[in-house]
């Protein structure tokens, strides 16, 4: 008998990203920066999450954490209910390789390689079977079936930005970090992204982290968390353009009575 599966046993656990007490300091003595002091926060699976803050509020050093792309000094860092944080190099590249998807401002596609060989180099590089017929579909469903042998310096920035969000959906990642993924993008083509990743939430079950500036970006994510001086400020739920320009205006008020918050 065929049995219906709940969203936690399709994904995995149903928590997809956890920080407990990350705190990140560069520099040393005199010219130390805390970029991120004691976050902590808990993102379920199949949730879009936008991050906010002032330039210099600790947002690009959160998602490098978060993502294994960097380490914090302290906390842990916890992807579908394992830890990334601990353990030599190599580990934790394989495991940011199969369970993490990044979208990048600036796209990171390879000039030499195709459209359909920038989407499947993540597996290639995972050492994973390549399958070009889930590409390819991938492909489609961005829009970009009919490229799929252009080379990067043939398409627009937007068709660009749609080659990097298949490639981090044809792996399947548990969680997609995106880096102002429309930062680079004319309002018609980041509307088109910013739909694509959350139909990647919707639809697909994906997980996805998006650092923005721009409240128009963030009002596409089921919730924002705000981010001041290196710590959590704020949680928005459904955000509207206008409640988080606003939220994003007092941020300075909300910074000076703030203790660390957790989310
Ligand atoms: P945001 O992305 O919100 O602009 P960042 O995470 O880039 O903020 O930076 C947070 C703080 O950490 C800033 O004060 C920044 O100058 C500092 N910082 C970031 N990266 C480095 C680094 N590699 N070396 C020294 N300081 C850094």
């Amino acid at each position: 008998m065929l049995r219906r599966t709940s969203r936690t046993e399709r994904t995995g656990s149903a928590e997809a990203l956890r920080l407990v007490g990350v705190t990140k300091v560069y520099g040393s003595a005199d010219n130390r920066v805390t970029a991120l002091d004691d976050v902590s926060l808990t993102l379920p699976a199949g949730s879009f999450t936008a991050v906010m803050g002032p330039s210099g509020s600790g947002k690009s050093t959160l998602l490098q954490c978060a993502a294994g792309l960097d380490r914090p000094d302290k906390g842990v860092v916890m992807v579908d209910g394992e830890e990334m944080t601990g353990g030599k190099e190599a580990a934790l590249t394989k495991f940011r390789r199969t369970r993490i998807g990044f979208v990048f401002q600036h796209y990171n596609l390879l000039p030499t390689l195709t459209v359909l060989q920038n989407t499947t180099l993540p597996l290639k590089l995972a050492g994973r079977r390549v399958d070009n017929r889930l590409a390819r579909e991938v492909l489609d469903r961005v829009g970009l079936g009919g490229r799929v042998d252009h080379r990067p310096d043939q398409l627009s920035g937007g068709q660009r930005q749609r080659v990097a969000i298949a490639r981090a959906l044809v792996a399947e990642p548990r969680v997609i970090f995106a880096d102002e993924p429309t930062g680079a993008l004319d309002t018609r083509s980041a509307r088109e992204i910013l739909s694509l990743l959350q139909e990647a939430v919707n639809v697909h079950g994906r997980t996805v982290v998006m650092v923005t500036h721009d409240p128009v970006a963030a009002s596409y994510a089921d919730a924002v968390l705000f981010l001041a001086d290196g710590r959590l400020v704020g949680r928005m739920a459904s955000p509207t353009v206008d409640a988080v320009a606003e939220r994003l205006a007092h941020l300075g008020d909300l910074v000076h009575q703030s203790q660390p918050t957790e989310v």
